[in-house]
This record gives C-alpha cells, structure tokens and sequence, in this order.
C-alpha cells in the first residue's frame, strides 16, 4: 500500500509531501517520490496528516456497555448498587460486543492498540483480534471470584504466539487481591514474560488501607513483593510519595496516567510532572467507559496538561510535546513495539483530515493535536490493514444495535 503526499509532524510542524509505503505489516519507506507498484492500492494523503498509532495504556474495554448507565456516585454505591449487579450478569457474548463497541470508538480516535484488563480475556482477545486493534490483554484477577485463578495460564499460552494479542495478567490492586495471588501473577509473569496490569494508588483510602494493615504504601508493597519492574503497568499511581515516586522509577516501572477517570471520580490528580521528570515512564490510558465515559486519547492528552498547569499554578507545566509523547513513544517504549512512523515500525497509523477549523491557521501542529482538535480522524491502518477509511468502519451498525441490545439485556 502506499499513501500519496501527506503531512507528517517535523519538529512541532508539518512537513508535507511525504509518501508512506507499507509493505505487508511494516512500514518500508518514507519520503516524497515514492512509487506504486503495479496493482498497488494507493491512498490519497493530500491534506491529511500522517500521525503514528496512540496507545490507550489502560482500560476496561467491555465496560463501554455501563457507559452513562451510572454516573455522578460516590464509588461504593456506585460499585455495589450499579456495577457489580451487571458485571454478575456479563456473559460472553455481552464482552464480545462490548470490546468491539470500544474498537470502534478507538478506531476512530487513532488509537491502535490498547491495554486492557478484565473478565472473559479470550472474548476480549478474540472480538479485539476480528476489529484488527492490538492489545495488551489481562486477565483480570480478583480475590472475590476465586475461579479465575486456574484460568491464567492456559490463556496465557494460548495467545504466546500472537501477531496483534499480547497476553498479561491484571491484578485488580493490591487491596482487591491477597498476597498468594499477587505472587501467583509475579510467578507467572516470569515464566511467560509477561505484563502485569494493576490500578496502584489510585485512590486515598487504598493507601491509607494497606499503610494501616502492613505499614508499607502500595508500591512499597510491591516492591517488597519484587514487581516493580519494566513488566509492570500501573494505572493511575495517584496518590504516591516522593519515595514512591523513587522507587517507581529505581524500578522502571510503567505508569499511566487516567486524569479524566480520576477525576471524574473524585480520586485526585497524579503528580505526573513529577513522575516524569523522575525518570518514570508514564504512559496515558482513558480506563474503562463506565468512569470517563469516553475512549480518546486526544481528551487525555488535552486534560494532562491543562489539569497539570492549572495545579502546579504553572502555565509551564507538561507541555503539549511531552504529553504527546506520553500517548505515543512511551507507551511503545512500556510494551516493547516496534512502533511510530518510521521506515521498519509496525505500520500502525492514521490519518488525520487537516481541512478542519481547528488546524487553521497552520502553526504548531502538535499544539493543535493537543489543545484544539475536536475530531478528523479519517483512516486508520492497523498493521498493515485498513479498518477505517475515509470515516467508514466495516459493521459498524450491526456492532451498534448489538451493543445496545446487550445493555437492554443487562438491565432487564
Ligand atoms: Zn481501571
């Protein structure tokens, strides 16, 4: 495949002209005057801008059925009244439509790959693996559903070899799991190489629990466990220490940053800055579309770093590059892709229509990525293949009326 004259960022501008040729999953070369080969599909990249994937660190993506069916609780009622009741009811067919309702709306935010922990992992894999999206999967452990502990490896195993599914563990967090199990997902993250996706210190009372119980704060904790290490992604890290903050990055640690999910449920505000500027990898993630409700890492980024600003009382504070960054190259750096629009990357990319309000005037590109874009993602390619063009999504409307037929289901 090759795309025709698009812009692609140089520095904070655009530089235009470029010809993109992918090759089968990879992208072979960048640069003006490229030519098709016979039987070609050519794209037409003029007045479009050629963005690499944006990574979607952590989220629940099934949970894109319970979006808008509960909000603006206090987190106890919202979780027993609300959430849990639905979630005794998910079945498999529930999680199927419910991650391809979150492909969709990711496809069309230029996100190509997400990290995901929940029930039902092989439904996510699968239905994930029909939309085309890469994804982190973990299997979602729990100390309240005992039985899905045996379920782990095998689902491990099966998804080792995959060319877009990853397979982790995902530890809910260290007040929802006992001991045994977080060494249980240490030991088999070091058997299997694996990713192990928690939420760390994301609200106050998870801190102030477990300081009462065993002294140590949560990544105190883990650490003592020995999983802080580069395998390890943690979700909002909110309330954390300066000390914390230390040993989270002694360890290369992932973090990711959750601002609108955190705020949304009153949890806090991360010291991201902080953490970046300690050497963390921080990565951004929406969480799941119960606490968002949406799935766009373009809100993400804009929110860091006004949330950022308005915080520190620093209009300094996380620039619009760094937060770029956070959405792109870090993530790729925190799962080990090969990824970003260069010629060897995974050819995971969209494109971006420019003739839109909010990039003109033409200046600072990223500037406007971050603070003024409020949609034109128009094609997304996911390794290699097409899965949006044009603003056309394959089965979109059947993924749509499913969705909604699951909720009905649900709530009934
Ligand atoms: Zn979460």
């Amino acid at each position: 495949m090759l795309i025709k004259e698009a812009a692609i960022i140089k520095g904070d501008g655009l530089l235009k002209g470029q010809d993109i040729k992918i090759d089968e999953n990879r992208i072979a070369a960048i640069g003006p005057g490229l030519n098709a080969d016979r039987g070609e599909e050519v794209l037409d990249g003029r007045r479009k801008l050629a963005i690499p994937g944006l990574v979607n660190a952590h989220t629940h993506l099934a949970m894109t059925l319970f979006r808008g069916y509960a909000d603006d609780m206090e987190l106890v009622p919202w979780l027993k009244e609300k959430i849990w009741p639905l979630e005794a009811k998910l079945n498999e067919e529930d999680i199927s439509w419910g991650v391809k309702l979150g492909c969709l709306e990711q496809i069309r935010a230029g996100i190509t790959c997400y990290c995901d922990m929940y029930l039902f992992p092989d439904e996510t894999a699968s239905a994930t693996k029909k939309m085309g999206l890469r994804a982190v999967v973990g299997a979602g452990v729990f100390e309240i559903f005992p039985e899905l502990l045996g379920g782990v490896e095998p689902f491990l195993r099966r998804w080792q070899k995959d060319e877009l599914i990853t397979p982790a563990i995902g530890p809910h967090a260290v007040n929802t799991c006992s001991e045994q199990t977080l060494l249980f997902a240490k030991e088999l993250a070091e058997k299997y190489k694996a990713f192990i996706h928690i939420h760390l210190s994301e609200t106050r009372q998870e801190v102030e629990e477990l300081k009462s119980r065993m002294v140590l704060s949560p990544v105190e904790y883990l650490e003592s466990l020995g999983m802080l290490n580069s395998h390890l992604v943690a979700a909002h890290c909110v309330w954390v220490s300066p000390r914390d903050i230390e040993k989270l990055a002694a360890g290369k640690a992932n973090v990711v940053h959750c601002p609108v999910s955190n705020m949304k449920l009153a949890s806090g505000f991360s010291p991201v800055e902080r953490l970046c500027s300690s050497g963390v990898n921080v990565c951004l993630g929406t969480d799941g579309a119960s606490s968002n409700n949406n799935l766009n890492i373009f809100q993400e980024m804009k929110v860091s770093a006004i949330s950022e600003k308005c915080i520190r009382k620093n209009p300094t504070a996380l620039p619009a590059s760094l937060v770029w960054k956070m959405a792109t190259e870090n993530a790729y750096s925190c799962f080990g892709l090969p990824l970003g629009l260069r010629a060897g990357g995974l050819a995971d990319l969209s494109l971006i229509d420019l003739q839109r309000p909010w990039f003109y005037p033409e200046n600072n590109i990223v500037s406007h990525l971050i603070y003024s874009m409020t949609g034109g993602v128009d094609t997304t390619i996911v390794n290699g293949k097409i899965l949006m063009r044009e603003g056309i999504i394959p089965g979109e409307a059947e993924i749509l009326q499913s969705a909604q037929e699951r909720f009905e289901r649900l709530i009934s």
